[in-house]
């Protein structure tokens, strides 16, 4: 017999090693001996008091053996001689596409500007070290997409575009660990991720799929609203039948072209802002309601915060507790922010994104004159800013947060995890009022939220502008572009997305769509 239970249970409680059976044992008023094991189904901390409590649901086996069987079968099939299917971009939406065209019976032909994930370590330390950004092989583009060198926060609104328990379990068939599937907020970490990527891309290739690294696509060769070939590289052309578009939303040349061949795109709300960080110790003692160190069981703290300001929501995004601060930009001339934490989450720093919501239609009237692109152009002038501000490199502008609020340039900084370095900077003047002036309510009401977050030994750093996409790749029903018959907008970069479960479940989604037209 199989019961589900939920306990709770105090942190000293947590110490104990088969505390799970006993408390089961007294909910259920049986004896201890009749179980046979305990299966978690979820994990959560509750910190609301300063009494800590672990929630757990837990399936137990009564009399009965706990079997291994995970809910989902993957069937691979050897697709060497099926018909292809052309994804362009191997973020989480191509790589999830290319696995499910496999399940479908079809072979993924994957085209990628960046170079598989150990090559692309290297431009990575190019871009911390020399402040070189190469504009193929970054914290954006390569194998793993944008989701390779990111936090590995697996949490989704979207629960309703798809399956998020097949993502995943086939994350964990990968080779992800099993606690996703338990925890509450589940992260695999920045240090565990390359790996489980590289793992996709082997069964991809043992089941006859081809993924192409160092090939950008260039161009869209049309004939009678359908795309005939794709261009590589300025060069050679590969004829296709079914394209997934999944380029992600820092491809700006991808909505460069389309615009220029007059492939309908839209612009689309957004956000930008910058990220803040704290020592840990701070959010944890928040968060905790400790004074010294956090208790050892307990992991680096997190939060979540959300303020309308005139009208314009200002809210946490991407908080990486116990994490770096990253240089994300794609192109020389540019600075963009975001944040990542290895799977212990045991820096000395908690950073999140701030971010305000911008109304493409409402909050951007000078850049009316660039049409869809107008948000697109926006942003990149807000990372110019950054740039010339930070001093024309990588190192990012900054401030300490209550300079920035009271408005008075900081003498000097606290500490960071960024890399690249830091530049004071007076970003309360710089960043346009739109942005700035809610940044400044939203951290005061912050501060009264959570105690002790509003603090001079938090600094805000600049910009954070790639929280989501401002260019929307509209989509039929079918999921097809309405104009390009065989073109399916897929993932973050066409306005489906926002993170990596979601482009996950989209990319699927595009892959059963995409076959089903054959
Ligand atoms: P992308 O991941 O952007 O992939 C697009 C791919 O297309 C890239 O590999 C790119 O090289 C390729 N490409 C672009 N143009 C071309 C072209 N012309 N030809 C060929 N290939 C091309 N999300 C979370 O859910 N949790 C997190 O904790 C998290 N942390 C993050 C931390 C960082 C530092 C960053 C940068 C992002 C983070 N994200 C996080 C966001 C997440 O990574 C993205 O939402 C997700 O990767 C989007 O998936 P995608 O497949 O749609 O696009």
């Amino acid at each position: 017999m199989i019961k589900e239970v939920q306990i709770r249970i105090t942190l000293k409680e947590e110490e104990i090693s088969d505390i799970l059976v006993l408390k089961s044992a007294i909910k259920l008023g049986i004896d201890k001996s009749d179980i046979t094991g305990i299966k978690i189904l979820r994990k959560s901390i509750d910190a609301r008091k300063p009494k800590i409590i672990f929630n757990y649901k837990v399936a137990v086996y009564i009399r009965e053996v706990v079997p291994k069987t995970s809910e989902y079968q993957f069937d691979y099939k050897d697709i060497n001689s099926a018909k292809p299917i052309h994804i362009i971009g191997f973020g989480p939406a191509g790589m999830y596409a290319a696995l499910r065209c496999i399940e479908l019976g079809f072979k993924p032909i994957v085209l990628e500007r960046g170079k598989n994930v150990q090559d692309r370590r290297r431009d990575l330390r190019a871009i911390n070290q020399d402040h070189f950004i190469n504009e193929d092989s970054n914290y954006c583009f390569g194998e793993g997409g944008a989701g390779t060198y990111s936090d590995g926060k697996l949490y989704t609104r979207s629960l309703k575009r798809g399956d998020v328990r097949r993502i995943f379990e086939n994350l964990v068939f990968h080779g992800a660990t099993e606690q996703i599937l338990i925890d509450a907020h589940p992260h695999i970490g920045t240090n565990k991720l390359p790996k489980v990527v590289q793992n996709i891309r082997e069964t991809i290739l043992n089941y006859g799929g081809e993924i192409h690294f160092e090939t950008r696509v260039t161009d869209f060769i049309l004939k009678n609203s359908a795309i005939q070939a794709i261009q590589l590289n300025g060069e050679e052309e590969m004829s296709v039948e079914k394209v997934i578009l999944a380029t992600g939303h820092s491809a700006r040349d991808i909505f460069y072209l389309l615009h220029k061949k007059q492939i309908a795109v839209e612009a689309k709300s957004f956000a930008m802002g910058v990220r803040v960080e704290h020592p840990q110790h701070i959010i944890d003692s928040i968060q905790y309601h400790c004074s010294g160190e956090r208790h050892e069981l307990l992991p680096a703290a997190s939060y979540s915060l959300v303020q309308q300001v005139n009208d314009r929501g200002v809210y946490s995004f991407c908080m990486c507790p116990g994490g770096f601060i990253v240089p994300a930009a794609t192109a020389n001339g540019e600075v963009v922010v975001n944040g990542m934490s290895p799977s212990k989450r045991n820096n000395l720093y908690a950073n999140s994104g701030i971010v305000v919501e911008i109304d493409v239609n409402k909050d951007l009237p000078k850049y009316e004159h660039f049409g869809a692109l107008k948000g697109l152009e926006y942003q990149k002038n807000l990372e110019k800013l950054a740039f010339t501000s930070g001093g024309r490199s990588q190192v990012a502008p900054a401030q300490r947060l209550t300079d920035f609020v009271e408005g008075r340039l900081s003498s000097n900084l606290n500490p960071t995890s960024y890399q690249p370095g830091l530049n004071i900077a007076p970003l309360h003047s710089l960043l346009p009022k739109l942005i700035g002036s809610r940044l400044r309510k939203g951290f005061q009401a912050f501060g009264q939220k959570m105690k002790g977050y509003y603090t001079e030994e938090a600094n805000i750093v600049g910009v954070e502008s790639r929280t989501s996409s401002p260019v929307c790749i509209p989509r039929t029903e079918t999921l097809a572009h309405p104009q390009i018959s065989n073109l399916f907008p897929c993932g973050e970069g066409g306005g489906y997305a926002g993170g990596i479960v979601s482009a996950a479940m989209d990319g699927e989604r595009c892959a059963e769509a995409a076959t089903n037209t054959f």
